[in-house]
């Protein structure tokens, strides 16, 4: 609280302002935009007082404490307090800043700035309309999918090394960032110089720590992308959660569970574990797939993520919108999850609990991760219309025309551009459903024999 309050106090001086403005008037393109996203911090800080800006920090520092707390209860009474002080605060912020606009605007706008309600709702209502009989259909389907390909035990050792062997043939170079162990898996770009992966795994199932190194990697490949230009300003940055999170989707899932890539990968897998020899691609590539709806977000698979991410959407809008009230929230998260997943928690724990961001603030932050793979499609289409067959190239293993690709029109683009500009001038056309959708029904649809599509 004392330091974002010291914070809010250097965004207000009049001086950020005033300097902002005389950068505003330079030639370049790259200077205006840096004048422009300082302005736009400057005026978010003068919006609020800086009083607010105390409240809100330490209604964070609570609000994780208590939802820590509750968690281990399995126990929503000790966290539902919490909740209402930053929902309170959090409407406060948003009136100040916004008075016309929908409050939840306001939010979003922290995360992908320029993103609106209004434009999420039919994104999201086509999605789930498309993804939740696919579900279904997967469920009925008579095909079982044999996943003993990547039953373990896998030596960590061994993991390390062809992750490692993987993230370096994407392009990530570790000469400017790292790869460790951590409980949670996650990438920081302290520089474009300097980029930190983390990543966890599975002894006995390959898929989800070498899917996670791909995943980080992405998120590295953007970070180190980045225009560099002496110490970072304001428009060097990436633009927004959801681009960003378009590179790590792309990167783990277009490419990472593509046949091509895994027959390039195979022969090094055999080296590295002898035993597993010969690794058969076509029996394995299926296991990449797998559809299965679940009850936890972090573990869902790439079509039942985003009736997780939709149904978080859903329920905090309500609350922004009044349609909802915290007390009721326990409930109506059981309700959404059984009408889109088919399955709900019996305990908090595991359904309104299950994620750490409400418990910090994060409202609006959920509906980034599906930008973010509607955006990955969309960019890896445009990107092989341009480039020809990715498959067959990535299985002579070549991956750097993609990157070439991603680091003309995202990565040393920083925030010239806004996310929506950015996907216009990269695909040609405004954020759609679907190739995304079109890309589920090469795989998912192609391996169930379902339909995607309708
Ligand atoms: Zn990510």
């Amino acid at each position: 609280s004392t330091v974002a309050g010291l914070r809010h106090r250097a965004l207000v001086r009049d001086e950020l302002v005033q300097v902002a403005g005389r950068v505003a008037e330079s030639e370049s393109a790259r200077r205006r935009a840096d004048a422009a996203w300082a302005l736009r911090e400057a005026e978010r800080a003068r919006a609020i007082p800086e009083s607010l800006a105390r409240e809100l920090a330490a209604a964070r520092a609570a609000g994780f404490g208590a939802w820590r707390r509750a968690r281990e209860a399995d126990d929503f009474d000790l966290f539902a307090p919490a909740l209402e002080r930053l929902l309170s605060a959090h409407r406060e912020e948003a009136a100040a800043r916004a008075p016309d606009a929908p409050t939840y605007d306001a939010m979003l706008d922290d995360y992908e700035p320029g993103a609106t309600e209004v434009e999420l709702e039919p994104l999201f209502a086509g999605l789930s309309n498309a993804l939740v009989p696919l579900v279904r259909a997967v469920a009925e389907s008579p095909r079982a999918i044999d996943e003993s390909a990547f039953a373990g035990p896998w030596s960590i050792n061994g993991q390390w090394r062809l992750a490692r062997r993987a993230a370096e043939a994407f392009g990530f170079n570790f000469e400017r960032g790292r790869l460790d162990l951590a409980h949670h898996p996650f990438c920081v770009g302290l520089a474009p110089g300097d980029v930190r992966l983390t990543w966890r795994f599975d002894e006995g199932d390959l898929r989800t720590g070498l899917l996670t190194v791909l995943h980080e990697t992405g998120h590295g490949l953007y970070e180190q992308g980045l225009p560099v230009d002496g110490p970072r300003r304001p428009a060097d940055d990436a633009v927004s959660l959801g681009i960003h999170e378009s590179q790590s989707r792309l990167w783990e899932n277009h490419v990472g569970r593509s046949r091509g890539f895994w027959r390039w990968l195979a022969p090094f897998l055999e080296a590295i574990f002898p035993d597993r020899a010969p690794f058969d691609v076509e029996r394995a590539w299926p296991a990449l797939h797998v559809v299965r709806p679940s009850l936890i977000r972090v573990e869902a698979d790439e079509v039942t993520y985003h009736l997780h991410v939709i149904l978080r959407f859903e329920l905090e809008r309500a609350l922004f919108a009044g349609r909802l009230t915290v007390a009721e929230l326990p409930d109506a998260w059981r309700s959404e999850s059984e009408r889109l997943l088919g399955v709900a928690s019996p305990t908090d724990r595991d359904g309104v609990l299950q994620d750490v961001h409400w418990s910090h603030g994060l409202f609006g932050y959920f509906p980034t991760y599906t930008l973010g793979s509607l955006a990955a499609a969309q960019l890896f289409a445009a990107a092989e219309e341009d480039l020809g067959d990715f498959d067959a190239a990535f299985e002579r293993g070549e991956l750097s025309p993609l990157l070439a690709w991603m680091r003309a029109r995202v990565h040393s683009v920083g925030r010239r551009l806004g996310a929506a500009e950015l996907l216009e001038e990269a695909t040609g056309r405004p954020l759609v459903v679907e190739p995304m959708l079109e890309h589920l029904q090469t795989r998912v649809g192609a391996i169930y024999g379902v339909e995607a599509l309708r």
